[in-house]
């Protein structure tokens, strides 16, 4: 329990410093804090969203196994995967690599062609939108909440962003609507509805690639549609990777990536990957319940 509350307290002080949105989000997802700009660092200007993972190993630790070994993939701009595959697979570690929360040990990842280590870490997070699993938000009002897309966003903007997520109708059902506070002396939220916040600040962000670590557990019923059907809009026209556990999300991808603890077994399409009869088709046997 005490974890949480540390990095509610950092991150509660890196906002009186002022520091950027992005920032702060990066502290409480605790990074390696030894990640930092090259000296020769570039700006990414006119991001397309051609992501290609090289060869990539990585480990957590020195001493500890590969938890990624010799992995190649290449995301094209605009395009929507669907990486899935068994819990412990290194799904989430393999998405968190292109943000750079982590450094990879091996091989490299280019963006539009560039050694993501070569570009200034402040100009690769703004080009990429998360949702994560677990949202974290922060103490303050609702509106307070989506802003962290976009800190200099106007009131219009938020309400946009909230209505594309299909979050608008239920925050004016909340007491005081977009003023509601939020955090842990506020209202509190379902699951599904703290995840449209978080896609109404991806909305707002409007970055040309997105990562969805899809939620595990259930969502009530509304949440979950509502979740899907702002998810399909977030996707349009931005380089899509989605950490998928629902059989809806994964035939909705043009192409499937199956990542299991022995590496990347196989990708395709739905139709491909049921006719090869490998480890996707017993995962679509068991309604990929992983
Ligand atoms: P998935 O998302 O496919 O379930 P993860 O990427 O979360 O898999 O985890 C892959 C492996 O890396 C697991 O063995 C997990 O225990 C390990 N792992 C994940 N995060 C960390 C971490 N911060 N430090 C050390 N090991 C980790
Ligand atoms: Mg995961």
């Amino acid at each position: 329990l005490i974890e949480p509350i540390q990095r509610f307290v950092n991150f509660a002080g890196l906002y009186q410093e002022g520091i950027t949105g992005f920032d702060r989000f990066m502290d409480i997802l605790e990074v390696e804090p030894d990640i930092r700009d090259a000296d020769t660092a570039v700006e990414l200007t006119h991001v397309q969203g051609n992501v290609e993972f090289k060869h990539v190993s990585f480990k957590y630790k020195e001493d500890q196994d590969h938890v990624l070994k010799d992995v190649s993939l290449h995301v094209k701009a605009g395009e929507y995967i669907a990486l899935v595959g068994p819990s412990g697979a290194g799904k989430t570690t393999l998405c968190s690599l292109i943000p750079r929360f982590y450094e990879v040990s091996a091989g490299q990842i280019l963006l539009d062609g560039t050694n993501i280590n070569e570009v200034s870490l402040h100009s690769l997070r703004r080009n990429i939108g998360i949702v994560q699993q677990d949202v974290y938000l922060f103490t303050g009002t609702v509106a307070d909440n989506i802003r962290y897309g976009k800190n200099d966003a106007s009131r219009e903007e938020i309400i946009e962003a909230a209505k594309q997520a299909n979050a608008h109708d239920f925050i004016m059902s909340l007491p005081d609507g977009y003023d509601t506070d939020i955090g842990q002396r506020g209202v509190k939220l379902s699951g599904g509805q703290k995840q449209r916040l978080s896609i109404a600040r991806v909305f707002l962000k409007n970055p040309p690639i997105l990562i969805f670590d899809e939620a595990t557990s259930a969502l009530d019923n509304e949440s979950e549609k509502a979740v899907q059907d702002s998810l399909e809009k977030l996707t349009d026209n931005r380089t899509t990777i989605v950490i998928a556990h629902r059989l809806s999300t994964v035939r909705n991808a043009q192409r499937i990536v199956v990542l299991t603890d022995r590496g990347m077994e196989e990708q395709g399409t739905h139709e491909e990957l049921i006719a090869s009869g490998g480890t996707y088709a017993n995962l679509y046997n068991m309604q990929l319940k992983i």
